[in-house]
């Protein structure tokens, strides 16, 4: 991954310029989203910066022990605090998301503000908002970006334990386990490093992957069994959530998570779906390809998303089962590509 050095200089000496610093995230913040902007506030913290991390929303249980959670400010739940945080703050950086439409309602206060904006980040075509980009859509993740500008701005001796699992977390998660997305040997240069901080791998998949409630482990039974649909003819299959499913399997943030991966592993399916129902007439879905498919070509088609090559997602306003036939009458004009790949 080749990264012009001078990029680094321009963000050391913008960090260096202010103290009141904010980072900012998508919505429904992932691993990456987590990790990546914890990992650099605990690097900011120790360069006696004013640091606030701010997301739109709460992310998922399984990453709440990630070190400095607790202080992170959700504008769904504490905009006034969020509010002032944004004025008073010198410097932004945004972090994991290539649009500030990605932030939603957040996106608009912090577009308005005239502090500078770094932009870090993974995500194929990103929007020009931000005073100075690094955005490589080689990287497997924000974290491995963001271990990128801890060495190349001359931080490392902060790069503690904390900040390493961090990273850790970041990596492992948008690679589902380091499984796709993770095949440059320098990806494990990094983790050799994380490891020397003295990280527990083990420990760190224990707690990310393996801590499914017995109401979650039924609702994706229910899934695999009741609303899981193949597709043969377009080499695709996808899922659904229904509110109903929902509420009989005391549906919690983050329940659904990585369920969208199961159709993958059925050997000819090569791109999948997943759909869950809102009760404001939206329906979210999650895309999932395998090799050249374009997931998020599609989703930005069909349902005003985007995200990357095999993993995207987007939202459409209207009912599961009109964003289910939209999403199949798409599949026709994609058939050609569906059969090559
Ligand atoms: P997930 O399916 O895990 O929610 O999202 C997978 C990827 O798709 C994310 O990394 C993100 O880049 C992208 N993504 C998910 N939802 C949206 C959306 O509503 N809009 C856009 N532009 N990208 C999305
Ligand atoms: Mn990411």
């Amino acid at each position: 991954m080749n990264i012009d050095a001078t990029i680094f200089s321009r963000i050391s000496s913008l960090v260096e310029q202010y103290t009141v610093i904010t980072i900012v995230t998508h919505i429904n913040p992932d691993g990456d989203a987590i990790g990546s902007t914890l990992a650099l506030a605990g690097i900011l913290v120790q360069l006696d910066k004013r640091v606030t991390v701010v997301t739109p929303n709460d992310c998922p249980e399984n990453l709440q022990w990630i070190q400095g959670y607790s202080s992170i400010l959700k504008y769904d739940k504490q905009k006034q605090e969020v509010l002032q945080c944004i004025a008073q703050t010198e410097l932004f950086f945004c972090l994991d998301f290539n649009n500030i439409s990605r932030l939603e309602e957040l996106g608009e206060n912090i577009a308005k503000s005239s502090a500078p904006h770094i932009l870090i980040d993974h995500h194929p075509q990103p929007e020009c908002f931000a005073s100075v980009m690094l955005s490589v859509t080689e990287a497997s993740s924000t974290s491995e970006l963001v271990y990128h500008t801890i060495m190349g701005c001359g931080y490392e001796k902060y790069l503690n334990t904390q900040v390493a699992e961090s990273l850790y977390t970041g990596i492992i998660t948008d690679t589902g386990g380091l499984s796709h997305n993770s095949g440059r040997p320098e990806l494990y240069r990094i983790i050799a490093h994380l490891l020397e901080k003295g990280i527990d791998k083990t420990a760190i998949h224990d707690v990310i992957f393996n801590v499914f409630s017995y109401d979650r482990m039924k609702l994706l039974g229910t899934i695999l069994k009741d609303n899981f649909v193949y597709l043969p003819e377009y080499k695709t299959a996808y899922m659904y959530i229904t509110i109903e499913n929902q509420k009989n399997h005391n549906f919690q943030l983050g329940d659904s998570e990585g369920f969208v991966n199961y159709p993958l592993a059925i050997k000819d399916v090569v791109f999948c779906a997943m759909f869950t129902e809102y009760e404001n007439n939206t329906t979210k879905v999650s895309f999932r390809s395998k090799r050249q498919f374009p997931a998020n070509e599609f989703s930005a088609k069909y349902f005003n998303g985007g995200g990357h090559l095999n993993a995207a997602g987007g939202r459409r306003a209207c009912t599961l089962q009109e964003a289910i036939e939209v999403f199949v009458s798409g599949l026709a004009s994609f058939k050609e590509q569906l059969l090559k790949v």
